[in-house]
């Protein structure tokens, strides 16, 4: 029995009781191709905004809600199949058997990525937290860990913008951590929120460690850790480790917000100050849902970064297309 809870890794975590939810006015509509696109860059960008780490008052009674799976599947080319229902409490039974809104959601991932950029993904799952917390995830399988999954909290699926967003950021963790970018590690895939054996690798590997292994000399993430946080990493490091202590999340997330604030023209929301893995797929994000960048400011630079690979422009102009043909 594989602890999926123990395998998720890279989630991303936005509104919230804790998370004070600040909308931007409304913006203007750019049309993303043409005309006859039904989803703008811009809405996309908006549906994500907010500062997840400044908190308010509620902030120190917020008690996360239940983590449960629903539904799992196999992956096969652009079809899931073999749905294994979970047990789940009564009141979970509907949104469980609701097939077609599961379906829909992973349409919404196979129209926006080719399948070449997509096949080490044989997993899907559907979980809830509830609306918001967590929205989606990815992690690696620890029975093989060059292969992923991909999975989604049914309850976040109706906001079409949003889900474009969170799976696209999903996706650039797929795009930058699979086993081509960083050499998967077995024993960090079993054992992955233990620090001492987070220091341990880290310690061994020549290039960025990820998290969930040594990167590559020329991934993408090493590159984009070279050039942007190696300046930053001793100040983050020193609020990363907070996370570890259980009685101090919420300096962790108040030390993290004010890292952000202190280094704001460098990133492009206050999401991606949690993990540089985080960083590179927020940008990433944004290098997908935003113009290309006119000035020279370090964030404009991270979403430019993607703008060096033709693969990667290619694959840009082919999600765009994808979400121009979501209904
Ligand atoms: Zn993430």
């Amino acid at each position: 029995m594989v602890n999926k809870a123990l395998a998720l890794l890279f989630v991303i975590t936005i509104g919230s009781v804790l998370l004070a939810w600040q909308f931007l006015p409304e913006p203007v509509a750019t049309p993303l191709i043409g005309g006859s696109c039904n989803v703008t860059m811009t809405e996309i960008v908006a549906s994500a905004q907010g500062d997840v780490y400044a908190m308010d008052e509620s902030a120190a009674d917020y008690v996360a809600p239940d983590f449960l799976y629903l539904t799992s599947y196999s992956v096969e080319g652009d079809s899931i199949t073999e749905p294994v229902l979970e047990d789940v409490p009564a009141a979970l039974e509907p949104q469980q058997s609701d097939l077609a809104l599961q379906q829909e959601a992973w349409q919404v991932f196979t129209t926006l990525i080719p399948p070449a950029d997509r096949d080490m993904v044989v997993e899907f799952n559907v979980f809830t937290d509830g609306y918001s917390n967590t929205l989606a995830a990815v992690g690696q399988l620890s029975e093989s860990p060059t292969d992923w999954m991909l999975e989604v909290d049914v309850a976040d699926l109706e906001d079409k913008d949003s889900l474009i967003f969170t799976i696209i950021h999903e996706y650039a963790h797929l795009l930058t951590l699979n086993a081509e970018q960083v050499e998967p590690d077995q024993e960090l895939v079993d054992d992955p929120f233990n620090p001492e054996l987070q220091i341990e690798k880290g310690a061994a590997c020549t290039y960025y460690f990820t998290g969930t292994g040594c990167s590559y000399k020329e991934s993408y993430i090493n590159v984009f850790y070279e050039r942007f946080w190696v300046n930053l990493e001793e100040e983050w490091s020193a609020i990363d480790v907070m996370q570890y202590d259980e009685d101090a999340s919420l300096e962790y997330y108040a030390a993290l917000y004010a890292f952000y604030k202190a280094h704001q023209d460098q990133f492009v929301d206050d999401y991606s100050v949690t993990h540089p893995a985080e960083d590179i797929a927020e940008s990433f994000t944004y290098f997908v849902f935003t113009p290309k960048p006119t000035g020279n400011s370090i964030k404009e630079q991270k979403i430019a970064f993607f703008y060096e690979y033709p693969e990667l422009v290619k694959l840009r102009s082919d999600i765009l297309n994808g979400a121009c043909s979501l209904d």
